[in-house]
């Protein structure tokens, strides 16, 4: 198991969707969820399905 401070692959990705709404919403996902930061700072696997997700869910928007 990950220790208190940090989290993995798997934790992160749970967050994901709602660190992205975070930041579409243009409030500070890094504030709210810094756990997700860090592990987004770290892992460049998971900051590529954020960036993938991020861009999915700002078409959704646009295609409103
Ligand atoms: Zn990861």
């Amino acid at each position: 198991m990950a220790a208190d401070h940090e989290i993995g692959c798997d934790d992160c990705f749970d967050e994901l969707h709602e660190f992205a709404e975070l930041e579409l919403a243009g409030k500070s996902p890094a504030e709210a969820k810094p756990l997700v930061k860090d592990h987004l700072d770290k892992c460049g696997s998971c900051r590529e399905e954020y960036q993938a997700l991020l861009e999915a869910l700002q078409a959704i928007e646009n295609g409103k």
